[in-house]
Formats: structure tokens, sequence, C-alpha cells
């Protein structure tokens, strides 16, 4: 048993939406395929992920440091214990090779988005749902059949009035979802204040978070802080910098309602600085970070054992992505719930085709693996870099 080949590609994501920090109209990502000599139902396991949404294609790397070190370590090197499976640990430890510590961004795209397609590759070999997989291993077996999810919605788009995002709200609501989260600071605070006002008006008993995507300064953070609280929304995301920790822990001493941060964290050390500086408040502010951009699922596993050790539950985590590849680790880890992108992100956002959405919980597919097989439009771009 063996890896043959690792391919990569970067798509372009096709979105004209924006935040209120930058627009997507370059955006791109890396579709990964892992390629294995086991054959299942006649053909070759084949692993596959994308490095989400919301960094660029990080092809570069692969092709020149993590590919290659895969493809040059001896097979039976990569496999676990009793050598019918891939070993996504020995895996990850192969791609860490020669690499220095820190600096992690430059590099946790990359790998985590291998990774998560050796994740793929190792649930088909297994004839397991990654999910199920993924809850045998880190999760005491509890396998769900369904899990919450919220949209990740209420973006800025040209031209759009308070109703257009009504709208697509009441969209949300129609569709079984019973959580929104909108954008906030692509405005000046008192129009975005009558914009949360308006989505409020059509959510009747949702839950409302809002998103300001580490658009504000310490003096725009704490006046939205002051503007939102009145609002006793679900959370208020990514207030200012990723890293500002000490902005954080003021925030969390003036908002009661919970802050959210997380998705431009990429490692374990970043996240435990998060609980040990930033003031997050234990069972009550929520860590979103992306997987397949921040190593990986060994490494979220690694996280999550961190965050338990600072006294941490999991229902506080909900990770980034709003794709079945978040939708699994979610399901597999017994999260608090995922994101869900439906109709933005072109072929990126939303999951299988035969997904139901009810009461806000989403059903997870039997299929083996992440179930990319399911959600025809992007598994098209998949099978075609495995061809
Ligand atoms: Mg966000």
């Amino acid at each position: 048993m063996r890896i043959v080949d690792i391919r990569e590609t970067a798509v372009p994501l096709r979105s004209n939406l924006a935040n209120s920090s930058f627009d997507f109209s370059e955006m791109t990502t890396s579709v990964v395929a892992v390629v294995t000599d086991v054959v299942r139902d006649g053909r070759p396991v084949v692993g596959y992920a994308f490095n989400s949404t919301g960094r660029y294609a990080c092809g570069a790397a692969m092709r020149e440091r993590f590919i290659p070190r895969i493809l040059r370590a001896k097979p039976e090197g990569l496999l676990n214990g009793s050598g019918d499976n891939l070993d996504p640990e020995k895996i990850l430890g192969c791609m860490m090779r020669r690499e220095k510590a820190g600096g992690h961004s430059e590099r946790s795209n990359a790998i985590g988005t291998i990774d998560v397609a050796v994740w793929d590759a190792a649930a088909k070999i297994a004839e397991k749902p990654l999910h199920r997989l993924l809850a045998e291993r880190y999760s005491g077996g509890k396998v769900p059949d369904k899990m919450f999810c919220y949209v990740g919605g209420g973006w800025y788009a040209p031209g759009q009035t308070f109703a257009d995002v009504q709208d697509e709200m009441r969209r949300h609501l129609d569709a079984g979802y019973t959580m929104v989260k909108m954008k906030v600071g692509g405005l000046p605070l008192a129009d975005d204040v009558r914009r949360i006002e308006a989505v409020k008006t059509v959510l009747g008993n949702a839950q409302l978070a809002v998103d300001a995507n580490c658009k504000f300064g310490r003096d725009e953070a704490l006046a939205y802080a002051k503007a939102l609280s009145p609002f006793n929304l679900r959370w208020y995301e990514e207030p200012c910098d990723p890293v500002d920790y000490a902005l954080f822990a003021e925030l969390a001493s003036v908002y009661d309602a919970p802050l959210a941060t997380g998705e431009n964290l990429y490692s374990t050390q970043d996240v435990e600085n998060l609980v040990r500086f930033g003031g997050w408040r234990r069972d009550h502010d929520i860590i979103q970070i992306d997987p397949p951009q921040a190593y990986g699922i060994v490494q979220y596993g690694r996280t999550v054992a961190m965050l338990e050790r600072h006294g941490w539950s999991r229902s506080s985590l909900f990770p980034h992505g709003g794709n079945q590849m978040s939708l699994a680790i979610a399901a597999g880890f017994g999260l608090g719930g995922a994101e869900s992108y439906p109709g933005v992100f072109g072929d990126f956002g939303g999951f299988a085709d035969d997904a139901r959405v009810e009461n806000g919980t989403v059903t997870l597919s039997n299929r083996p693996g992440i179930g990319f097989e399911g959600q025809s439009r992007l598994y098209r771009i998949m099978r075609e870099l495995a061809a």
C-alpha cells in the first residue's frame, strides 16, 4: 500500500462578494488529489481536499517541499501499525521534516490541505465516512447523523439594499437554518446598526452573529462592541487583528455576549496564546480554526487536546470553512457546530447535493471519506485532477 502521486491545481473561486476588509475577485484555492494504489470498486482510492476559502492557492510550497517529501519517503513508514491504511500522523511528521519552528502560515495551508486529502483517502480505504473515522479516534465513538450548522452570509455586494439582505436572510430561514451571520464594518457604524436592525426584523426566533473580518482598530472595535451590546448577538466575530491579544482581552472585559475568532490562527500555540492572554472566556467565547489552513486534522486534534487541558469544552469550537471538510470535522470531533455558505464561493461552497437542512441541522452522508463524490460540481473539478 502506498501513495503513488499527489497532484494539486489552483482554481479561481469566481465570487463577487466582499466583506468589510477585502473582496474575493482574485481569490483562488488549491485542490489536492492524493492518489493511492489501493483499489475499491475497481478504481484506485483517491483522497481529495481544497484549502478552504479566504486564503489563496498554495501550490508552490506543496510542489517544492511537501509533496516530494511524501513521495520520497519509504511507503511502509507512512502506514499504520497493522499496515492496512495510511497513517496521517506519520505523513504530517514526514511533511514537517527539516521545517524550522514558527512561521506557521507560510506552510500551514499547504500541509493542512494535503493532510485533509490524506484523511479522505484513509477513510475511503477504511470504507467509512470521515466523520465516523474521526469520531472513533477522537470522540469516543460518538457518531452523530446530523450536525448543527449556521449560515455565514450577509455579505456586502455592489448596489445592495437592506431589503436585499433581508431577502437573503429569509431564504436561509426558509431553507431550514436557525442561525445566520452577517458582515459588519463595511458601512459607517450608524448605517451598519440600521442594517442589523433591518435583518433582526425578519429573523423571528433565529439567532444572529456578526463578523467584522479583522477590520477594526481599538477605537472602532470598542465602539462596535458598545453599539452591538443591546442586540444580544450569538457572537461578535473577528473584531480586530487576529493576534492582538491585548485588545481581545480589553473587548472581553467590556462586551458581555460571546466573542469569536480563530480562522486566522494557524498553529496550536497561537490558539493557546488566545486562551492564555486574549481574555477568551471558557465555555462562552467561540474558537473558529479552519483545519485545512492550520496544518490539517492531526494538528486539529492536538489543538482540541490543548484546549481541553485549559478546561475548554468542544461545544465552543465551530470550524471555519462552510464546506464538507469542516462539516465532517465538526461532526467527528463532536464540536458545537459548523458553518455553511449556501450559494456563495461557486463550486466550493455548500455540502452534498442530497444534504438536507432541518431545524438548523445538516444531515451527514454515509459516503466513504469526506463525501465530495456527492457534491457533483466540485467533484467534477477533483476527478479531472486525478484523471
Ligand atoms: Mg469570519
